[in-house]
């Protein structure tokens, strides 16, 4: 996403929420590490600020899924345990051994290859297992680790790997009730009794997502790995203390007049069923409005609603005003979604109208969307640290 000043549209990130939302689940984990997920550049908030920010306000460890999202954040100066969870036979191990980077390990063949560029790198390899108690998407399936524990216990002793942790996901954490967590927790916990009778004592183990961290004291372990709800989106219903962090918000670039009967945007879709005048506003679906949101969402301008008209094209989206016009002039912001405190849709009214979650809602804007952060005392740390670390040799 360009840092562009220029930029029409934005995403703003209060990075005050960001450090809120950590110290809330700080709260919630009672006693837990927490672990801020940052993987997908931050859920689209920016993996570097987020992460400065949670660490600063109390998660201990940071969780991406790729090698290369690790290696960013170690290069940008995160001192923090990392931990990399998506990996393949053939990622780059050497480069996550360098770096310090803990990795995931679902597999006897990825722990041969972690262990080969251990052995070539001269360098001992920080491995936690990750194992399938239900999810059955990453992770070792129940056949495949004991022999993964075997390999694993050679390894060690053979002072090539460190072996950190055990840990698991959750299928069904959303339905706090959902007898799957009971029986996830159940073989998670088998899990855990034979890497032991492998002599392999993990340090830590760890289980929750964002759902669990907030609902399921139980499943909380040594340490739970929130994402979503660092970015102050709740995954489950219920009433909780957080702040969600991404405004998306544009410029009005024109107001025009519409005479009754005048249709607007491709294919006339709207025809305006009296005089009315419209603003147009410049995101469009290449810049992650969704085509399928055309006259589906609503924009505040100066704390009032207005309805999206027409078709959302690839690069603009038509507002009505009203017969008035409301007195909204050229250059006024435009709130598609944010933290809802000023009377703004949120992401979760995107998510209803499309049918999704509100995780693929923030992950949306791209393209010439710039991004911009707010958060006072938190986001000047944030740029000293970028600073320090460019200085850095
Ligand atoms: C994405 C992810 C999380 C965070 O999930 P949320 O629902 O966003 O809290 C935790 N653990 C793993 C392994 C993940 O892939």
């Amino acid at each position: 996403m360009p840092d562009s000043a220029s930029a029409q549209a934005e995403c703003v990130i209060d990075l005050d929420a960001i450090a809120h939302n950590v110290r809330t689940l700080c709260n919630y984990a009672s006693g837990a590490a927490v672990m801020a997920v940052v993987k997908a550049d931050g859920y689209n908030h920016g993996a570097l600020p987020v992460a400065v920010t949670a660490l600063s306000a109390g998660a201990r460890e940071i969780g991406v899924a790729t090698i290369t999202e690790a290696l960013r954040l170690r290069m940008a100066g995160i001192r923090a345990p990392i931990l990399c969870w998506l990996n393949a036979i053939d990622s780059d191990y050497t480069a996550a051994i360098d770096a310090d980077i803990e990795i995931g390990v679902s597999s006897s063949r990825q722990l041969q290859a972690i262990g080969a560029a251990a052995q070539a790198a001269g360098k001992m390899a920080t491995v936690s297992v990750k194992v399938d108690t239900g999810l059955h998407r990453n992770g070792a399936s129940l056949q495949e680790y004991p022999r993964l524990l075997d390999a694993l216990q050679r390894l060690v002793r053979q002072r090539i790997i460190h072996f950190r942790g055990v840990f698991s996901h959750l299928a069904s954490a959303d339905t706090p009730s959902d007898p799957l967590n009971d029986l996830q927790r159940q073989r998670f916990l088998d899990a855990i009794s034979v890497a032991k009778t492998h002599g392999l004592h993990p340090e830590i183990a760890h289980l929750a997502n964002s759902a669990a961290t907030l609902t399921r004291s139980d499943l909380h372990f040594d340490m739970v790995r929130p994402g979503i709800a660092v970015y102050g989106l709740a995954p489950v219903a219920g009433d909780f203390p957080l702040i969600p962090a991404m405004t998306l918000q544009a410029r009005v670039t024109l107001v025009k007049k519409i005479a009754a009967g005048e249709g607007v945007s491709y294919g006339h879709d709207w025809v305006a069923p009296r005089d009315t005048a419209v603003a147009l506003l410049p995101v469009g679906y290449a810049d992650g409005l969704p085509r399928a949101l055309g006259g589906k969402f609503e924009v505040t301008i100066g704390g009032s609603r207005y309805t999206g008209v027409g078709r959302v094209c690839m690069d603009q989206v038509v507002v009505d005003l009203g017969a008035d016009g409301s007195n909204i002039q050229e250059g006024d912001t435009a709130v598609f979604f944010g933290s809802g405190w000023h009377g703004e849709c949120g992401a979760q009214d995107w998510a209803d109208s499309l049918g999704t979650i509100h995780y693929e809602v923030v992950a949306g804007p791209r393209g010439r969307v710039s991004r911009h952060y707010i958060g006072g005392e938190t986001a000047s740390r944030v740029s000293e640290h970028k600073r320090q670390s460019t200085d850095a040799p």
